[in-house]
């Protein structure tokens, strides 16, 4: 099968046939075998009624239901574990993305190489309260990950069958699908403009509280992919560096009194000096740190990744 498209959606009934007639217009139009994966997320509409009725008039068409709303990124997930596709690629159910770049994200895949290619709303048709923030929060990500790209979250993306297999998207982590597969070494990450539309039917589903969680999930994965599993090395060196200065701190205050006692000086009690407790907490939160540096590799032995490596090749 060439392509798969993963679709995840939550209470978008109104989009879906239109949608899918879209889709299947452009693989018939460039001759493609297919499969279009909906992943209805929990939705409270008649989605999954509308997606068992398009499924009568195109066998490629199939679908999974969720119990209850879980969120964009564990139906990705899912969908990536189904996908039989060569090539998969995710688009949101709203109509925002456009199916007819789905024949070049094909080529780029297959013809050039690319492991990733994601899209790039370059002239977006969403309000300013989205678009502003949404600039800062792709500096910031490319600063982090180090990927020279515009536009993470774009909800348009093509992937090699490979890199779907490799990467566990969990939690909100969809906004850094990129970041994921460079972390699993796939380094070949291209993008592509592509036209976006303003939303047709129904409401977004992601309020401003996304680039605080954006920001959060960031940390975690900056994190998890230099320090994950050996904490250690953060905690354990934080935390010297902050004892060490504490301890430093402190016998330089006491030694001062020590001298100027003996040497007839005036002098002040160690515990009269604002240094003596500014080092006391240095040393406290120094020896916490370190401690969380040993329960963070007591976790990480137990971690099933620990020794997970990708291997690429083997002869
Ligand atoms: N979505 C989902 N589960 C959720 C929230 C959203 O599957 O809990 C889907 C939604 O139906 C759409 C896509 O994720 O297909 C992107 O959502 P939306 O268009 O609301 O995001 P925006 O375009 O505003 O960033
Ligand atoms: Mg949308």
């Amino acid at each position: 099968m060439d392509i798969s498209v993963v679709v995840p959606l939550y209470n978008e009934a109104e989009s879906l046939p239109e949608l899918s007639a879209w889709i299947e217009r452009v693989m018939k139009a460039n001759d493609f075998s297919y499969e279009i994966l909906f992943i209805n997320d929990g939705s409270t509409d008649e989605s999954w009624e509308v997606i068992k009725k398009l499924q009568e008039t195109n066998p490629c068409i199939k679908g999974v239901c969720f119990r209850r709303n879980y969120g964009k990124s564990p139906a990705l997930n899912t969908g990536f574990q189904r996908a039989e596709g060569d090539v998969v690629i995710t688009m949101d159910a709203d109509l925002q993305d456009s199916p007819d770049e789905i024949p070049e994200l094909y080529r780029m895949i297959t013809q050039e190489g690319y492991d990733l290619v994601s899209g790039w709303k370059k002239k977006r048709y969403d309000p300013l309260s989205k678009t502003i923030p949404t600039k800062l929060f792709n500096a910031t990500a490319r600063a982090v990950s180090g990927i020279y790209l515009h536009d993470f979250n774009c909800g348009l993306k093509a992937y090699r069958k490979k890199v779907v297999k490799h990467i566990e998207v969990y939690g909100d982590m969809h906004r850094y699908i990129p970041f994921l597969a460079k972390a699993a070494g796939f380094k070949k990450i291209g993008e592509k403009v592509v036209q976006h539309q303003a939303r047709k039917y129904g409401v977004t589903k992601f309020g401003l509280n996304r680039f605080v969680n954006g920001y959060l999930d960031l940390a975690t994965l900056w994190f998890q992919t230099k320090f994950g599993i050996k904490p250690m090395h953060f905690f354990g060196l934080l935390g010297s560096i902050m004892f060490l200065l504490g301890l430093i701190a402190v016998i330089t205050v006491g030694a001062t009194k020590l001298y100027n006692m003996y040497a007839g000086n005036h002098y002040t009690l160690v515990t009269d000096s604002p240094y003596f407790y500014l080092s006391l907490t240095a040393m406290i939160l120094g020896t916490q740190l370190f401690l969380t540096g040993f329960v963070g590799e007591l976790i990480a032995r137990n971690a099933p990744e620990r020794n997970r490596y990708e291997i690429e090749e083997e002869i």
